[in-house]
């Protein structure tokens, strides 16, 4: 009979697929396209040693993971007809001309935006235009975040940035306070980006990813690995970037 049972552990800020069966030795592996982890393990293994495994092979598994990172293969033209995100949902472009500054208008009620911008523009113009929506519309969200978990988490905020970042979905400077946050999280859902806020926040509290941070994040954010999961495996994520 073959018995083969598979499940999800986690270490740290990495999730790892078990998969238990009928092999003499635990294996670990780093799989394309995104860097996921999978722990293929004999049955008689216990969770303890899977991840008594996987711990002594944590740095190589975070520099494995550095190889997949990539840029979204999204090949977006910015040309009418094609889907671009915003705050989880998924409108469909329609490009104007008119000869001002280029200009985003949400159509909310009819699920489209417009990119009013002029005759002739090259894909560069397009998509700067694109960015800085979406920039302008984080720059509106996050301090609104920021503001609502400032008192329940007892830190303060010096600043946030938004910036590309080919890594990273979040960083803090802890000594600046400061926290900067992918551009790419604009696409993403509310409440993941909301997560990644409260993640980045509670480095203020806890430097490392220890267990006192997870500790703070299952008392302030009890859903945040649904919520993690969502924002790394989501449809519109990228599937590799990293919290920092
Ligand atoms: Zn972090």
């Amino acid at each position: 009979m073959r018995t083969e049972k598979s499940y999800r552990l986690q270490i740290e800020h990495i999730f790892i697929d078990v998969v238990k069966k009928s092999i003499k030795h635990m294996n670990l592996s780093i799989r394309a396209p995104d860097g996921r982890v999978r722990i293929a393990a004999p049955l008689r293994v216990s969770d303890e040693m899977i991840l008594t495994f996987a711990k002594s092979k944590i740095e190589w598994i975070t520099s494995r993971q550095g190889k997949f990172v990539s840029q979204p293969t999204q090949d977006l033209n910015y040309v009418s007809g094609e889907k671009i995100s915003l705050f989880g949902k998924s409108y469909e472009l329609q490009v104007l001309v008119h000869q001002k500054a280029p200009r985003v208008v949400l159509n909310t009620s009819e699920g489209g935006i417009e990119l009013y911008i002029r005759e002739k523009s090259t894909f560069e113009q397009r998509e700067s235009a694109i960015f800085a929506w979406q920039r302008n519309e984080l720059h509106r969200l996050v301090p609104a975040l920021i503001s609502k978990w400032e008192p329940i988490m007892g830190v303060a905020v010096n600043k946030f940035g938004i910036r590309r970042m080919k890594t990273r979905w979040g960083t803090c400077n802890i000594r600046t306070r400061k926290i900067w946050l992918n551009l790419e999280l604009a696409k993403q859902p509310l409440h993941c980006i909301e997560y990644l806020v409260v993640h980045e926040m509670t480095h203020l509290l806890e430097r490392l990813h220890s267990a006192r941070f997870f500790g703070y994040m299952d008392r302030f954010l009890p859903d945040w690995r649904e919520r993690k999961i969502e924002l790394n495996g989501g449809k519109v994520g990228l599937g590799s970037l990293m919290e920092d």
